[in-house]
C-alpha cells in the first residue's frame, strides 16, 4: 500500500491541534517515513534549507526539500536505525565544516572527519560549507601564472592563479594525472592544495595519497573524500566542504589549489537525491537546478583584490565524457561555467601520446596574462605551428612526394608533439620548459632523428645546469629572455649539439 505522506501529517495536525496551545515546539519534529537515506518529518516548521538536524539514534541529517506539510531530510550517517515516529532536533547550524592550517598532510570525509587513522584534527574555526561567492568589487583580475609543470599546459593553455580550468576527456585519459602532477609542482611554491575524490573508489583515492606523500606533497595538501562507497549526500556536500577549506586560506591572502575529482560523479549524487526526494526530472533526468549546483561552486574561485588580502582560489574541475561526447549536458554545462578547458583524447592516449591534450580544442580564456614574458616570448606561436602541422599532415596522407619545405614543417611539428610528451609524476620548472621550447623553436631539433629527440632534451638540461647554470637562473628570476641572455642560450645549445651531444649517448 501507497502511503501518501500528506495525509498522515494532515491527521497528525488534526490530532495534536488541540493540544498546539499547550505545547509549542518547532524545534523537534517527527519522522513520517524513511527509506534510501531521505527522511520525510513533520513538525519542523522554521527549519532552515540546508539546516543540519539530528535523529535520535545519532546520526545528523541535511535538509533539502522545504514542503508546506513536512520537510525532506537526506541522512549523511547511518538510515537503517532511523524508525517512523523518531524524533528529529533542529540544530539551528547550517552544515559546517572544521578548518585551519592542521587539516594540512590529512585526509577527511565530507564533513571534515578524519578517515587516515592519524587521529582527532584540531581546529578553532568552523565554516558554512555553503557561501555565497565574492562579489565582483571584492576581485581583481588574474594576472600570475599558476604553474602546472606540464609543458603542453603551461606553455599552450596556460592557467593563471584564481582561474577556473576544466579538465575533461573520457574515462581513462589522464585526467586525474594532470590535476595530480599540478598539485605535486605546487612544492616549494607556497601554494595550498585541496583533493576533493567524489565518488571513487577507496583504493585509488589511498593510491592518490600514497604518490602525493611519495612526492612530498602531502603535506602542503587536504585531501576530502566522499568515496563510491558512501551515500549520495556525502558525495553531494563533499565539494562544497572541501571548498570551505580552501577559502578559510583564501581569505587570509594565500593562494590555494583545488580540484574536485569528478564533477560527473558530483552531478549524479544531487540527481538521485533529488529523485528520492521526488523533484521532477528534467534533461537527462537531472534536476533543472544543476547548472546552479556547479555554478554557485566554481564561482568561489577567483583573485581576491588586495584590500581583501589578495589571496587566490584556483579551480580544476574534472568531468568525464563518454566517448567524447561533449555536447552532453553536464560537460556543456561545465564547460560554460569554467574559463577554459583542457580537451584529453582517448586516441593520442592509446598512442602513446601523453599527456593526450587535443591542442585545438583546448583553450584558457584567461591566456597571456598568466604567462610570464619568458614563456610568451617563447610559446606565443606554439598552437598556430601545431594547428599547420596537424592540418598538413591530414594532408600529406594522400601524396607521396613531398616539396622540402612541407617536409621542413611536419617534421619541425614532430618534434613539437614530441617535445610535448611527458610523463607523469615529472614537472618541469618553468626554466626548463622555456630552455627546451627555445632550443625547439630555434629549429636545433628539425635535424635529428625522431629517436634522438627526447634524449637530446634531456641532456641538454643536464648540460646547461651544469656548465651554464646562470642560464637557467637568469630565466628563473627574471622571467624574460634579454637580447643578451639570447645569445648566450643560442651559443650554449649550439655548443651541446656540435661538441657534446651524440645520438642516445651523452658524453657529460
Ligand atoms: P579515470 O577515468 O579512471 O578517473 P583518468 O582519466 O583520471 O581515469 P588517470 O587515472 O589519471 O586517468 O590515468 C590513467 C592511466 O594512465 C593511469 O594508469 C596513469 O598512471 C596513466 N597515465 C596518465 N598520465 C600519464 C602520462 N603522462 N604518462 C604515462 N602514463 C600516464
Ligand atoms: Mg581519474
Amino acid at each position: 500500500m501507497k502511503v501518501d505522506v500528506n495525509e498522515i501529517s494532515a491527521l497528525i495536525r488534526e490530532q495534536i491541534k488541540e493540544h498546539e496551545n499547550v505545547i509549542h515546539n518547532e524545534d523537534v519534529g517527527m519522522v513520517l517515513s524513511v527509506g534510501d537515506g531521505i527522511a520525510l518529518v513533520y513538525g519542523l516548521d522554521d527549519v532552515m534549507l540546508n539546516e543540519l538536524v539530528s535523529f535520535e539514534n545519532g546520526s545528523y541529517g541535511l535538509v533539502l526539500n522545504l514542503q508546506e506539510e513536512y520537510v525532506g531530510i537526506v541522512v549523511l550517517g547511518d538510515d537503517l536505525t532511523i524508525k517512523e515516529g523518531d524524533k528529529v532536533k533542529r540544530t539551528g547550524r547550517l552544515i559546517e565544516v572544521g578548518v585551519g592550517d592542521n587539516f594540512l598532510g590529512r585526509v577527511v570525509d565530507a564533513l571534515g572527519r578524519p578517515i587516515d587513522g592519524k587521529g582527532e584534527i584540531r581546529f578553532s574555526k568552523r565554516r558554512t560549507i555553503e557561501r555565497i561567492a565574492p562579489g565582483v568589487m571584492m576581485r581583481s583580475s588574474i594576472n600570475e601564472p599558476l604553474e602546472t609543470g606540464i609543458k603542453a599546459i603551461d606553455a599552450m593553455i596556460p592557467i593563471g592563479k584564481g582561474q577556473r580550468e576544466l579538465i575533461i576527456g573520457d574515462r581513462q585519459t589522464g585526467k586525474t594525472a594532470i590535476a595530480i602532477d599540478t598539485i605535486i609542482n605546487q612544492r616549494d611554491k607556497n601554494v595550498f592544495c585541496v583533493y576533493v575524490a567524489i565518488g571513487q573508489k577507496q583504493s585509488t583515492v589511498a593510491n592518490i595519497v600514497e604518490k602525493l606523500k611519495f612526492s612530498n606533497a602531502l603535506n602542503y595538501t587536504v585531501v576530502v573524500s566522499a568515496s563510491a562507497s558512501e551515500n549520495a549526500a556525502m558525495q553531494y556536500i563533499a565539494p562544497y566542504s572541501a571548498t570551505a577549506i580552501a577559502e578559510e586560506w583564501l581569505e587570509n591572502g594565500k593562494d590555494v589549489l583545488i580540484v574536485y575529482d569528478d564533477l560527473s560523479k558530483h552531478a549524479v549524487s544531487y540527481r538521485t537525491l533529488s529523485l528520492l526526494l521526488k523533484r521532477p526530472p528534467g534533461r537527462e533526468a537531472y534536476p533543472g537546478d544543476v547548472f546552479y549546483l556547479h555554478s554557485r561552486l566554481l564561482e568561489r574561485a577567483g583573485k581576491l583584490s588586495k584590500q581583501f588580502g589578495g589571496g587566490t582560489l584556483t579551480a580544476l574541475p574534472i568531468i568525464e565524457t563518454q566517448a567524447g561526447d561533449i555536447s552532453a549536458y553536464i560537460p556543456t554545462n561545465v564547460i560554460s561555467i569554467t574559463d577554459g578547458q583542457i580537451f584529453l583524447l582517448s586516441n593520442l592516449f592509446n598512442e602513446g601520446f601523453r599527456p593526450a591534450i587535443d591542442s585545438g580544442l583546448s583553450v584558457s580564456r584567461v591566456g597571456g596574462s598568466a604567462q610570464t614574458r619568458a614563456m610568451k616570448q617563447v610559446a606565443s606561436s606554439l598552437k598556430i605551428s601545431l594547428a599547420n602541422y596537424h592540418e598538413l599532415k591530414d594532408f600529406s596522407r594522400f601524396g607521396s612526394d613531398l616539396d622540402p619545405h612541407t617536409k621542413a614543417i611536419l617534421k619541425h611539428g614532430d618534434v613539437l608533439m614530441e617535445l610535448f610528451k611527458q610523463d607523469q609524476y615529472f614537472p618541469f620548472a618553468m626554466e626548463r620548459q622555456i630552455l627546451e621550447l627555445f632550443a625547439v623553436n630555434n629549429g636545433f631539433l628539425d635535424s635529428l632523428d625522431m629517436k634522438d629527440v627526447t634524449p637530446f632534451l634531456d641532456g641538454l638540461y643536464e648540460y646547461v645546469h651544469n656548465f651554464y647554470p646562470h642560464i637557467l637562473e637568469e630565466l628563473k628570476d627574471k622571467k624574460e629572455i634579454s637580447d643578451a641572455l639570447k645569445q648566450n642560450m643560442m651559443d650554449a645549445i649550439s655548443d651541446y649539439k656540435e661538441v657534446v651531444f651524440r645520438g642516445e649517448e651523452i658524453l657529460v
